[in-house]
């Protein structure tokens, strides 16, 4: 069998952890497989790393040090738009990878293994886009399917790659995962494992729901829904991936050897449960634009000035009209609130007499997630009595094929979720096996 195994940041965080992953990585070629390790860089190392740099463009500027995260997990202020600034940043951050890769590879030759590490341009990992959220495009199989044959275990730096021009790119944060499921797919693996610090995907975040239930299988569709809501077990794009190539993906503990979550292509017994997961998303704020004339082309220029900013909008709501005159409300990330509000004040629209731009910061989406939903009725209908009765007030509602999602204020966000959990039987045993 051919594994790509991906370590994550705490499981490779200090060199006891990077040697016992060494153990694992090389039992598992004992035990008579090509083993290919993706790794994170050390935990926190990739944070410190990028508070460098905002700290360095700080004094430049006189500014108070950087602190917080933007909404993609940079520190925040980076510089934007800047490419000067994003290959360094890229140069800068892909050093950690660097770091734990080599010295994974030692551990493993200390042990009496044979391991080589690869980072940037030997990986022969070539991406397009931007610098510090490059998008891969193609991966030398070749180079690496020799160093296999050769009897070693190849170690990759995640989270880095080459542009065409020869420039080291960076894949976002959480983007070693992607690298792994990306690798996997290149060299025809038979199953890439995400080794870290929980022991699989949850029918909701343990921390909030103590009843929450590992699941043993989820369906990449499930997953994708599940990752882009804030679940932060795995970088969507490593989801899409595995989708796209039909990589079987198992997330599993690096601390044991038990079975984890296998999340895989949909099978028709999936759909027997309704709800696989609820998720709750507290890291977006709501935008209500009030009394906005209902004619064409409002909302395409409220909605082309978020995205000439790159400002990401998830929920959008537009009510029917009352008298030439509509609200709209919309989500964007918390940490884009202040720069939305800028671009929407710039706009015509905004300076008319009766539209007022209102912004809540305190709300929490809460999401119901399954494929189960596609062929059975009510289960929206559910969901919105287990709030009700409760006394929850839902303020916006979106549905996909396989998704419901309210949102509510943002201190009941916890409550509604493991309401919803119970209500829908997850913790009893009704989840998927
Ligand atoms: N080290 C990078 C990050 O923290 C990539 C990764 O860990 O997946 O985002
Ligand atoms: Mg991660």
């Amino acid at each position: 069998m051919l594994v790509v195994q991906k370590y994550g940041g705490t499981s490779v965080g200090t060199l006891e952890r990077i040697r016992a992953v060494a153990e694992r990585a090389l039992s598992r070629q004992r035990e008579g497989d090509r083993v290919v390790v993706v790794v994170s860089a050390m935990a926190g190392e990739t944070n410190r790393l990028i508070a460098l740099a905002n700290q360095l463009h700080a004094i430049g500027r006189h500014q108070q040090q950087a602190t917080g995260t933007d909404g993609k997990g940079w520190v925040a202020p980076v510089k934007r738009d800047d490419p000067g600034f994003e290959r360094e940043l890229s140069q800068l951050v892909s050093t950690g990878e660097k770091v734990s890769a080599a010295l994974l590879a030692m551990a493993i030759q200390d042990l009496g293994g044979e391991a080589v590490s690869l980072i940037g341009h030997q990986l022969g990992l070539v991406t397009s886009g931007s610098f510090t959220n490059a998008r891969i495009v193609s991966i030398d199989a070749a180079n690496i399917h020799a160093m296999l044959d050769a009897g070693s275990i190849v170690v990759c730096a995640g989270f880095q790659g080459l542009d065409e021009a020869g420039n080291v790119t960076t894949l976002g944060r959480g983007g070693s995962d992607t690298s792994a499921v990306a690798m996997a797919a290149a060299i025809s693996a038979d199953v890439c494992e995400i080794l870290t610090d929980v022991d699989g995907v949850f029918t909701a975040d343990p921390r909030l729901v103590p009843s929450a239930r590992k699941l043993e299988r989820i369906s990449h569709e499930e997953m994708l829904e599940l990752a882009s809501l804030g679940s932060k077990v795995l970088q969507i794009r490593s989801v899409e991936f595995a989708k796209k190539f039909n990589v079987p993906v198992h997330v599993r503990s690096s601390l044991h050897l038990e079975e984890g979550t296998w999340i895989v292509p949909e099978t028709p017994d999936m759909e027997a449960v309704l709800v696989a997961g609820v998720a709750l998303d507290r890291d977006e704020a709501k935008v209500t634009l009030t009394n906005c004339p209902d004619v064409p082309g409002t909302i395409a220029t409220v909605f082309t000035a978020l995205g000439e900013r790159g400002i990401v909008v998830d929920m959008i709501i537009q009510n029917a009209s009352r008298e030439g005159h509509t609200d709209v409300t919309f989500t964007v990330p918390q940490a884009e609130l202040e720069r939305t509000r800028e671009a929407l004040s710039g706009l015509a629209v905004a300076s008319q007499p009766d539209v007022e731009i209102l912004a809540d910061p305190k709300i929490a989406k809460i999401s119901i997630v399954g494929v189960g939903m596609r062929t059975h009725a009510g289960v929206a209908a559910k969901a919105f009595s287990i709030l009700a009765r409760e006394g929850v007030n839902i303020q916006m509602v979106s549905t996909s094929e396989i998704k419901v999602s309210v949102v509510v204020d943002e201190k009941y966000g916890e409550l509604a979720v493991r309401m919803l959990h119970a209500g829908f039987g997850l913790e009893a045993g009704a989840t998927r096996s």
